[in-house]
């Protein structure tokens, strides 16, 4: 049936038919923002404190259990932060926690609410000042239809070129019946090359990573560049924006701070799972995730009960045997890791030359990266995309990067980044990606 239903899907490699899934799944997309509808964060703030050790973070979770908490930021380190949003009828119940464990803390947002109306207002702007072309996609945060336009165009006008061609194809559905789409960008120069998988949007509200990969997309499309010419030379890319479109439109329209799917739970009235702990690889709920639906980290009842992993656990698997790398953006904090993550003692034997690759993506970006082992140096969490894309499908160089802020420079925004910042986050990363496709290349010749 799996099988079968792949099949289906890889014949969509060709405009015609993807024009035909476009027209099901504009029915199901809510094109609207209904302001009446959102729900709202007046008064809500969000509170940064250090974590000493792994210990007092899980002492944090215990005593916090009974508090409503959105967790902004989870720590991935000792001495890391723990950026937490909560309403102010439980503001004191979490200053009496902090307080327990002498956990120092400071009030980095003291108004969400104006947080997202500023962060609406930008995009408005952006979008009135916009003069409609492929380009402008990439200078703004887009609705999931949007992006299936752009997916679209990019495609067609690629169509025209002799040189470099754009398939768009969906690997599968959402639970809300969304196509997940991904675009293959290559040059068909009669050539067998080997491939780089580049997703984002896994997590609902990281919306930067989605707008990256749109930037990376349209680099490779467009860009004269000799670099980007090398890179097409070298690889076939396969890009997905938007893995988890279903709460991607519900942190849209609905509410800012979403990160789950959208799935409905049984025995439960919380929705959603978090995708990026339900990869089948070690799957541990136990282990940085949890086995509450109501919990931001629900990693499921099983590995891959969702269809959002399931359909990207079944494209890295058909098409482990070319795929050479794959990089996952999320957001936030600067962070660059790579499997294993699903144990603390768990470390790939080939992590060196994880590491190395790691740094010659990050060496020539004017913003800093932590990198690191995922569970070994850094605080575990098992069903990640990373671990599986390496463990069960043998696509050696697999990371996640979590993207910009990291400071609060210019104030704290947590995964609130400016629309204004989005070309210059993706310059940056565009950087890093040449590094790492001509050091990649090198190192497969
Ligand atoms: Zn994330």
């Amino acid at each position: 049936m799996r099988n079968g239903l792949f099949q289906r899907l890889c014949t969509c490699e060709m405009i015609g038919v993807w024009s035909v899934l476009v027209a099901t799944l504009v029915a199901v997309d809510v094109s609207a923002a209904d302001d009446t509808q959102r729900i709202r964060y007046d008064g809500y703030t969000v509170h940064q404190a250090v974590s000493s050790s792994h210990d007092q973070f899980q002492k944090f979770i215990s005593e916090a259990s009974h508090i409503p908490l959105n967790f902004w930021h989870v720590p991935h380190a000792d001495n890391d932060t723990l950026d937490v949003m909560v309403g102010p009828e439980a503001l004191n119940d979490l200053q009496a926690v902090f307080d327990k464990l002498k956990m120092e803390s400071k009030q980095v947002v003291d108004n969400v609410e104006s947080l997202f109306e500023k962060e609406r207002r930008s995009m408005h702007h952006i979008k009135r000042r916009a003069t409609p072309s492929i380009h402008s996609y990439t200078v703004n945060y887009h609705s999931y239809s949007e992006i299936i336009d752009y997916l679209q165009a990019v495609s067609s006008s690629r169509a025209k070129s002799q040189n470099v061609h754009a398939d768009v194809f969906s690997i599968g559905k959402t639970t809300q019946g969304k196509d997940q789409a991904m675009i293959k960008i290559y040059r068909n120069d009669g050539r067998a090359k080997p491939a780089i998988l580049i997703d984002g949007g896994i997590h609902a509200r990281e919306w930067i990573a989605p707008a990256v990969v749109i930037n990376f997309i349209y680099q490779l499309a467009f860009s004269s560049d000799h670099h980007i010419s090398t890179m097409l030379g070298d690889f076939d890319w396969y890009l997905m924006p938007l893995v988890n479109p279903d709460g991607y439109e519900y942190s849209r329209l609905r509410d800012r701070s979403w990160r789950k799917t959208m799935n409905v739970n049984a025995h439960s009235s919380c929705k959603g799972t978090d995708a990026n702990r339900n990869f089948g690889y070690h799957w541990d709920p136990y282990s940085g995730g949890s086995t509450n639906p109501c919990e931001e980290v629900f990693a499921g009842d099983h590995n891959f009960s969702i269809p959002e992993s399931t359909n990207l656990g079944n494209f890295m698997r058909q098409h482990g045997p070319s795929i050479k790398a794959y990089l996952t953006f999320h957001s936030y904090g600067q962070y660059f890791l790579y499997p294993y993550g699903y144990s603390s003692s768990a470390v790939a034997p080939d992590y060196a030359e994880l590491a190395s690759l790691a740094r010659a993506m990050v060496q020539p970006m004017s913003s800093s990266y932590v990198i690191g082992s995922s569970g070994k140096d850094l605080y575990p969490a098992a069903g990640g995309s990373d671990d599986y894309a390496k463990g069960a499908c043998g696509i050696k160089y697999s990371y996640t990067v979590e993207l910009p802020p990291r400071d609060s420079v210019g104030g704290y925004t947590g995964f609130i980044l400016s629309p204004s910042q989005i070309p210059i986050v993706a310059a940056d990363t565009l950087t890093g990606l040449k590094a790492f496709a001509i050091e990649l290349a090198r190192r497969l010749h």
